[in-house]
């Protein structure tokens, strides 16, 4: 397969109000490959303007549009039309995604991809199940409650999943019955204008769904302020995430926050090495560290700590880096997105030698110069790691492991709850009351036993405790409540 024969010769463009437009201002900008670092394609990049179109096409397609006027079986219908011609294209996606975030391409296709077709499916059902519910009232009232559309959403999207997650969280928009203005990252747009087309096609109404590019400082920014956006949701990093706490204050909007992690992975002393060293290993390295909720702090029993680390180290070390298209050649392992994220990678590792931490393996660059054209760093592991090293406490978004030993139960919840995250976490144990006992008591909303990472992020969705984040999961994280009083009583007027 040649990758490239899927990407466009001309420039990809915005999508407003069922059209695909070239930006106000006419720039585009370049799509590196971030294995070699060299463009592969061209976008439009939007700005305040385009955003601001984006925004009256939205508004006026949710208040006046068909589409709110359409039953929730019709907007069911519509999304499941959509997945029939988005599985028909999951090649072509799962390709773009790799060049454009230099992911494994056999994951891409066979997992994200797939996971994208099934947020169709899901939510088309979901659409059809919001139910309220009857409250039962004092004074001879019927009490209702109703969940109702927010309205216009701004979605603003990460880099590290962006086809996956874009397609979860619009679905789950779309369902509920609102409109959306996507923005996703600069470094990762090409997924999100191409699902314009899937979108169009299937002949969702114009201004119903549209694609701004453009940095978050202009076009995010423009999302979170505007009046005219009922909700803003956005996944991404915690600082950007305050940023836009006090961005939104002047509209008291609706806003929803996924955000940074640095998830504890507890490994007990009574539990199989050589099984969980995998599980570890997977934990910290899929996606080369570019997951949110990836074990980056592995807090290891004194009895089990240098047999486990010896082992860990040799299961990193099997690793192969390359390109993701290279899966015949037994690549598996990836490039970071970008120069500069790898550069800050590379500056918490430098940290962490020089906080004293015992380098295990990695925090060298790799040798062979074809990678040097590319952002790899090998997995990297840091033993003796103590929590008040910056290593422990700030998130990474790298193939970068922490491992500090504990003797008791209290003292491995004590560390695993040292951070200003509560995103995810893992313990691993046979025993069974201990493994529910130390679930429950991890501060965090998705956790894990004997097994890291879920297939079920639509049907359980996590929240983020802490500086992970504001906001329910799921399609409600799009909706709001009314609650309805209906006076059932003859003659009750008010006597005073
Ligand atoms: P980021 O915070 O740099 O950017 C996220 C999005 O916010 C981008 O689209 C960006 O353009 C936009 N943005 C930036 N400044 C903005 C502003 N002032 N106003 C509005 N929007 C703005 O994050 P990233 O580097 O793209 O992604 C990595 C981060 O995302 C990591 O911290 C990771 O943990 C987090 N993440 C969290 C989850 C979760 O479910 N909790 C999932 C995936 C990623």
């Amino acid at each position: 397969m040649n990758p490239l024969l899927f990407v466009k010769k001309e420039p990809y463009k915005l999508y407003i109000n069922g059209e695909f437009v070239v930006s106000e201002s006419g720039r585009t900008f370049d799509v590196i490959n971030p294995v070699d670092n060299q463009p592969f394609a061209a976008a439009y990049k939007g700005g305040a303007k385009d955003a601001k179109k984006a925004i009256l096409a939205a508004r006026h397609a949710y208040d006046e549009g068909p589409w709110s006027k359409m039953s929730a079986k019709e907007r069911s219908k519509l999304l499941i039309k959509a997945g029939q011609i988005l599985a028909k294209r999951v090649e072509e996606f799962a390709a773009i995604e790799t060049l454009e975030c230099g992911k494994l391409y056999m994951s891409a296709l066979y997992y994200e991809a797939q996971m994208s077709v099934d947020a169709f499916e899901y939510f088309a059902g979901k659409a059809r199940c919001l139910e309220g519910k009857v409250v039962p009232c004092e004074g001879g009232h019927l009490n209702y409650v109703l969940w109702q559309p927010c309205g216009v959403v701004g979605e603003i999207l990460p880099w590290n999943g962006p086809f996956m997650m874009g397609c979860q969280k619009i679905c789950a928009i779309l369902a509920a019955g609102n409109t959306v203005i996507i923005k996703p990252s600069s470094w990762a747009s090409l997924s999100m204008l191409l699902l314009a087309e899937v979108f169009h096609e299937a002949g969702f109404p114009a201004g119903v769904v549209n694609v701004v590019t453009g940095s978050g400082d202009e076009v995010g920014d423009e999302l979170v302020r505007s009046p005219l956006v009922d909700m803003v949701s956005m996944t991404g990093g915690t600082e950007v995430g305050k940023h836009i706490i006090g961005r939104s204050k002047d509209t008291v909007k609706d806003i929803a926050l996924e955000l940074g992690g640095k998830s504890p992975n507890i490994v007990f002393d009574d539990v199989n090495v050589d099984e969980v060293v995998k599980w570890t290993r997977f934990g910290f390295t899929l996606n080369a560290g570019q997951v949110c909720v990836s074990g980056t702090r592995l807090i290891l029993h004194k009895n089990i700590y240098e047999e486990f680390i010896l082992k860990l180290k040799a299961e990193c070390e099997m690793l192969v880096p390359g390109s993701g298209f290279d899966y015949e050649k037994g690549v598996n392992f990836n490039t970071l997105i970008s120069k500069e994220h790898a550069r800050n990678v590379w500056d918490y590792i430098e940290r962490g030698k020089s906080e004293g931490a015992r380098v295990i393996t990695g925090a060298k660059p790799y040798a062979d110069p074809e990678l040097s054209k590319g952002n790899f760093v090998p997995p990297t592991i840091f033993a003796d790691v103590t929590p008040d090293m910056a290593i422990f406490q700030e998130e990474i978004f790298g193939p970068v492991l922490c491992i500090i030993p504990f003797e008791t139960e209290e003292e491995a919840i004590e560390i695993a709850n040292a951070t200003k995250y509560g995103l995810a976490g893992a313990v691993f144990t046979t025993n069974v009351k201990r493994a529910l006992r130390v679930a429950e008591k991890i501060k965090g909303g998705q956790i894990y036993v004997n097994t890291y990472f879920s297939k079920g992020m639509i049907e359980s969705p996590g929240t983020g405790w802490k500086e992970s984040g504001i906001g329910i999961a799921g399609i409600q994280k799009y909706m709001v409540s009314k609650t309805i009083f209906v006076d059932m009583v003859d003659g009750s007027i008010p006597q005073v």
